[in-house]
């Protein structure tokens, strides 16, 4: 049964919540001058306090809509509905609105392609008009309201057009990740009956093209529903042809470069996105426009303090996550920001690539994820210290508990010890961020998401659902709906039901174990599936991981519980080494007794493996299923959704040699 917590080791247990292990007492308070101008201040926490809808009402007001709702929230849990009444558009918020408000020269998107010099910069007039055109195109196909359209895209303009094209007139996206197969995108198409697909012949990876358009047609081949494949001329590669498929060149540019954009109900469903699929059959989350764009645009304002006339703003995720729905297309452009979109990876052409183009386009807002914080770590300080990267003042991170010397070096190396970093906890079905420090106000602790945003009632509860003191851990649940909560998984009721609502009733369960320190600060500790069991001790993955992290010689770390005939579960650890440390024979001595250092003798390792490289989903997120798998000697489970299967022969070739 795939529920949260009811995994191999998940909920149902009776023993004691999660042990609390790891010490932090670093803090870092905001920047004196941020603190002074910062869009939100401590008093947004009070405000939301006394009247949490009157709350999101103000935060509601801050878009344009073309009848206000007349009720904030219809609460039938749990199903929920904001804004009920309210009529918007959501591309006409996104785009529209700034040109009508002199802003048509600003750009919105610098996008950088990966062959370097490839490179565009566009105004949020020229947005007006893609989007207009392709809005047109849209409905030549014949895609009306309420149908859905599946994106297959590469990181290149087309991708954020197509999305504001169908939130225009009506059509529900399903963005589908450039990197899955044709099996995981002939079930997504299926799953939501998508009648048209956009997709490229190609894009680049690492300084060649690399081909999406087979992977469609294999896909389209075994989709009859689907009536139309509209494909961009990105790569020029050669490509199959049917009679299915038309030109994007062909059919958009010859449209008429304005278009009306009608005002939709709140509630209409602005996209299908499934979530990357780390713990089983993904899911299709569905998210409505008002409430949705409400939370994005607001959190966007609030946690990354954004000027949208100053700052310059750059979120590295694939816009195929929610991070890039949610903060590179709706959020950011709600807020009439200037963003930058990287079309590539980031050691292509060279390993500093990204520093190169904080630099170049001196941005002053970044927003990456752990995974490749720790990379650059692994990398080395010494490439990042070649850049001018003085534009910088506010980091995010997201994806992953970030661990606290993974966050301490972002500070340092990238933010050069100036910038507040802010751990952004969320996920797919919550549409927005839910807990971050807030850059002006938060006195911010190394690895910790810190506290519930304003508005949002997240908390921690032990097995039975009741709170847990501070210095407790357990279960992290939301008591309250929130405005862009997803509104119900894709045709299936019922298992919105079971996954989210039925562990604890009446409270969203994320599936995600969290702790709540003695200040009442919240750290995340991932999902609950990969916490371990040790003699009687709940221990999370993450605290053995951050410890492990914090020692000099390790970049990264990966930890899971292997069944032991005497202790239960054991702790079974690969690491990766930092970039010119040498494997010794000590090190797996060395590194068990800084983690009993760290964390106390029961969170000491079995075993500890130096490997190359870790297992990864393809949005980066460590896949401990599999290492479980390798650490009890069992074939591999689905290895599809892993970016580079390779890994884990290399990983598997390591285990005579384990210390
Ligand atoms: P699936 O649900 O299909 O297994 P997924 O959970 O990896 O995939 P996402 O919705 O992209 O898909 O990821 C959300 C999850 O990522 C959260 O539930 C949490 O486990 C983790 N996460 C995201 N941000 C943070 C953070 N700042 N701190 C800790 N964990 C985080
Ligand atoms: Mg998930």
């Amino acid at each position: 049964m795939e529920t949260p917590g009811h995994g191999p080791n998940g909920g149902n247990r009776t023993q004691e919540t999660l042990s609390n292990l790891l010490q932090e007492t670093r803090r870092f308070d905001p920047p004196a001058d941020l603190a002074a101008a910062a869009n939100v201040t401590a008093s947004a926490y009070d405000e939301a306090e006394r009247d949490q809808l009157a709350f999101w009402d103000r935060a509601a007001e801050r878009l344009s809509w073309s009848k206000r709702w007349d009720t904030t929230l219809s609460w039938n849990p749990p199903f929920a509905k904001w804004f009920v009444g309210g009529r918007l558009n959501v591309a006409y918020n996104c785009v529209d609105r700034h040109v009508e408000a002199g802003n048509g020269d600003k750009v919105a998107y610098y996008w950088e392609g990966e062959p370097e010099g490839d490179s565009r910069a566009i105004t949020y007039a020229d947005l007006q008009r893609e989007v207009s055109r392709a809005a047109n195109a849209l409905t030549e196909l014949g895609v009306r309201k309420g149908d859905r359209v599946a994106i297959y895209l590469p990181m290149i303009p087309e991708l954020p057009v197509s999305m504001l094209a169908c939130a225009r007139i009506g059509a529900v996206h399903s963005v589908v990740f450039g990197g899955f197969s044709a099996s995981a995108l002939k079930s997504r198409i299926d799953d939501a009956d998508a009648k048209v697909v956009i997709t490229a012949d190609g894009g680049f990876r690492r300084n060649a093209p690399s081909a999406l358009k087979p992977t469609v047609d294999e896909a389209v081949a075994e989709c009859p529903g689907v009536e139309h494949v509209v494909v961009v001329r990105r790569t020029a590669q050669d490509v199959a042809w049917t009679d299915k498929d038309v030109w994007w060149h062909d059919l958009v540019e010859r449209q008429s470069d304005e278009h009306k954009p009608e005002p939709h109900d709140a509630e209409d469903p602005l996209y299908i996105l499934y979530t990357s699929g780390t713990t089983g059959k993904p899911k299709g989350i569905l998210h409505t426009g008002g409430g949705y764009l409400t939370q994005t645009a607001w959190t966007h304002h609030a946690v990354f303090d954004l000027k949208p006339e100053s700052d310059i703003y750059w979120c590295t995720a694939d816009i195929g996550w929610v991070t890039g729905h949610s903060y590179i297309v709706y959020g950011p452009l709600a807020n009439g920001a200037t963003s930058v979109i990287y079309e590539g990876t980031p050691d292509t052409p060279h390993r500093g690539r990204f520093w190169e183009i904080v630099q170049k386009y001196k941005i002053s807002i970044l927003y990456t994820a752990p995974t490749a914080i720790r990379t650059f770590m692994k990398w080395g300080d010494d490439i990042p210290a070649k850049f001018d990267m003085s534009s910088l003042r506010v980091l995010g991170s997201v994806g992953e508990p970030i661990n606290p010397e993974a966050y301490v070096w972002y500070r340092e190396h990238i933010g050069g010890s100036r910038c507040p970093v802010v751990d952004t906890w969320w996920q797919t079905e919550t549409g927005a961020i839910m807990i971050s420090p807030l850059p002006g106000v938060t006195a911010a602790k190394p690895g910790a998401a810190m506290r519930p945003l304003p508005g949002i009632s997240a908390d921690v509860v032990d097995d039975q659902g009741n709170s847990v003191p501070d210095g407790g851990g357990g279960f992290l649940v939301v008591r309250e709906p929130w405005p862009a909560m997803l509104r119900t998984i894709w045709g299936d009721d019922q298992r919105y039901i079971d996954t989210y609502w039925s562990r604890f009733p009446g409270m969203y369960f994320p599936g995600d174990g969290a702790k709540r320190d003695e200040d009442g600060d919240l750290w995340l500790l991932g999902r609950v599936d990969d916490v371990m069991l040790v003699s009687g001790h709940n221990i999370s993955t993450t605290e053995v991981e951050s410890a492990l992290v914090s020692h000099p010689k390790v970049a990264e770390a990966a930890v899971v519980g292997a069944t032991d005939p005497v202790t239960g579960q054991a702790i079974v650890s690969f690491v990766i080494l930092r970039g010119n440390v040498a494997e010794s024979d000590d090190i797996g001595t060395d590194l068990r007794a800084h983690v009993a250092k760290t964390l106390g003798p029961i969170a000491k390792p079995r075993q500890i493996l130096v490997v190359p490289e870790l297992p990864k989903t393809r949005s980066g997120k460590i896949m401990r299923r599999l290492l479980r798998d390798v650490a009890e000697n069992r074939s591999l489970g689905d290895v599809t959704t892993l970016t580079d299967s390779s890994v884990m022969n290399l990983i598997s070739e390591k285990l005579p040699s384990a210390k």
